[in-house]
């Protein structure tokens, strides 16, 4: 069990959060024969104070702290790259259900007739023929045709054979 060492601070989950185990005094002996009140920066680390400690007692601080260090940037780093696979098998699945949520293309209408795209919008065409991807078709006007191009009808191309689009759709007047 750890504790936050600021307990009256939401953690920030982007910062390694440091934990605090009990405190612990130096308690080497003092000049005046007392043990040392000096408080250890980390017990995990240290043994003494920085007053008290020896060269080799200091030395060993530092390597556990970086020990410790290491092995917690590197927990950081796997668990960054667990959760970006994690983020990728969801978008993988979120991309599988959007798939699976989309209407099937329809080609036709339940009388037949051919539907197709023409400029991103979907038309029903009622002639004879087939129509193909490229054919030139006149379609009737609407109201940002009328703004952009005029009044009356204008011509398009065939860009896709059926739709996704589920609502109401605008015929064909005839190939262009
Ligand atoms: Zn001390």
């Amino acid at each position: 069990m750890t504790t936050p060492r600021d307990s009256g601070r939401e953690p920030n989950p982007s910062e390694p959060t440091i934990t605090t185990p009990a405190p612990k005094l130096c308690g080497r002996e003092t000049r005046g024969g007392r043990p040392c009140r000096q408080r250890l920066p980390d017990p995990r680390f240290e043994v003494a104070c920085r007053q008290h400690a020896t060269e080799a007692e200091a030395e060993l601080a530092t390597a556990r702290r970086k020990a410790y260090y290491v092995g917690y940037q590197d927990a950081q780093e796997s668990a960054r790259r667990y959760a970006d696979f994690r983020i990728e098998q969801l978008q993988q699945r979120i991309s599988e259900l959007e798939q699976a949520a989309k209407p099937p293309r329809r080609m036709t209408e339940p009388t037949g007739r051919q539907i197709v795209e023409v400029g991103g919008h979907a038309y029903v065409w009622s002639g004879n023929e087939p129509l193909a991807v490229g054919d030139a078709v006149w379609l009737p006007e609407n109201y940002v045709s009328r703004v952009r191009i005029g009044a009356g009808p204008y011509r398009g191309e065939v860009s896709a054979l059926g739709t996704d689009y589920t609502g109401p759709l605008s015929q064909i007047i005839r190939r262009a």
